[in-house]
């Protein structure tokens, strides 16, 4: 029999947040609003989801006050700043999001500017929606805080939007929700509810997206994938990152790469230079995809949905690792096994050329 995750120490602290799932969730947009007490609703997108942001107005009706259609990437604080000249103008008195992680990047920095509470509809697997962290880019930097001032209160998870998601970020996105669950596993301040939700969360995933690429996905398959990233964005939003997170933060902030597709390139690579420190805390992982270790079964599944394997696709070259190295080891976060330059050095080199991951 497993064990159980029971640990003798730890520290559980549940975030006020309500979570719906349905389809056409984003149809009680509306309804939700009313039951925060809120009246003016302002509606935040990317410019190539404008027309689900119309979608929004019309389920909201006379509670639409306005909408800001620019949100992206990496959440520039001048994209913010504009952004917050029309919602001032709006006097709306919440905010609605829908869309990835860079919509409710946007939607979380006016949050913290104005204190106005959120309802978010996610149309990706980033999980940025569950947790209280945003990070931001000013003059080519990339910067993060924690703050309990930009969780959203309410999520609606609808299948119908994570339908139009093309392959390529199925892909992407699912193996960046992974990535959260699988460094919570080995967190230093991890909890046996954050362990569960971690576990959950890679089995939904792992069983969900090989469905997603294939011929005629259901409803049921979009959905599980929806489930496995909640699951592991709410990890992300209770317990500290590690060597992954922060080589996917340095090499997104510092070379402007695709923020899933760093991530689920990285994802073997990582794992495999820090498995041997905890095996038995990845032994889980391990056993999820029938594999000996959680690096080899991750490279395996990364493969079998045709995941992207080399940074250098991204445009990432050589001549930039020296100091994609540098990036990587200022101000490093704690990792279970020590980061040493050399090892690092060989990690990066392997993730640029596409070469499989070595512990
Ligand atoms: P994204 O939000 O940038 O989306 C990429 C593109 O896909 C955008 O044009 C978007 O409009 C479009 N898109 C999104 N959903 C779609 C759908 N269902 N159908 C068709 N098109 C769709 O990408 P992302 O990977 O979701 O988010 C990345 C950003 O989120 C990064 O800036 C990252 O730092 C942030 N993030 C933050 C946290 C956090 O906790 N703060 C967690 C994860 C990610």
């Amino acid at each position: 029999m497993n064990a159980s995750l029971f640990q003798p120490e730890f520290a559980y602290t549940s975030a006020p947040q309500r979570i719906v799932f349905a389809p056409l969730a984003q149809n009680r947009v509306g309804l939700e609003v009313a039951s925060l007490g809120k009246k003016r609703a302002f509606v935040v997108t990317t410019s190539e989801q404008a027309s689900a942001g119309a979608h929004l107005h019309v389920a909201l009706g006379d509670m639409a006050v306005g909408h800001f259609s620019g949100a992206s990437m990496h959440t520039p604080v001048e994209v913010t700043d504009r952004a917050l000249a029309v919602l001032n103008e709006a006097k709306a008195d919440c905010l609605v999001a829908i869309g990835g992680g860079s919509t409710i990047g946007l939607s979380k920095a006016l949050a913290l500017r104005t204190g106005l509470p959120q309802v978010v509809i996610p149309t990706s697997f980033a999980g940025s929606e569950a947790t209280p962290i945003l990070g931001q880019t000013e003059g080519g930097r990339k910067t993060t805080l924690t703050d309990p001032r930009v969780r959203p209160l309410v999520i609606l998870y609808d299948v119908t939007l994570v339908r139009s998601l093309p392959p390529r970020m199925v892909v992407a996105s699912g193996m960046n929700a992974m990535a959260h669950a699988i460094e919570g596993l080995y967190a230093r301040d991890r909890n046996p509810i954050s362990s569960l939700m971690a576990l959950e969360g890679i089995k939904a995933l792992a069983a969900a997206l090989p469905k997603l690429i294939g011929d005629a996905p259901r409803d049921s398959d979009w959905g599980e994938a929806l489930y496995g990233a909640w699951l592991c964005g709410t990890v992300l939003g209770q317990v500290g990152m590690a060597l992954h997170h922060k080589l996917c933060h340095a090499l997104g902030g510092g070379f402007n790469l695709p923020h899933a597709e760093t991530h689920a390139v990285l994802l073997p690579h990582a794992i495999a230079y820090t498995e041997a420190a905890v095996p038995d805390l990845l032994h889980p992982v391990a056993a999820i995809f029938g594999t000996a270790t959680a690096y080899e079964g991750l490279t395996a599944f990364a493969r079998q949905i045709g995941a992207p394997a080399s940074l250098s696709a991204f445009g990432l070259t050589e001549t930039d690792l020296p100091r994609a190295l540098d990036l990587a080891m200022a101000n490093p976060y704690w990792n279970p096994r020590s980061v040493e330059r050399v090892g690092l050095a060989r990690l990066l080199a392997r993730a640029l050329a596409g070469e499989p991951a070595q512990p």
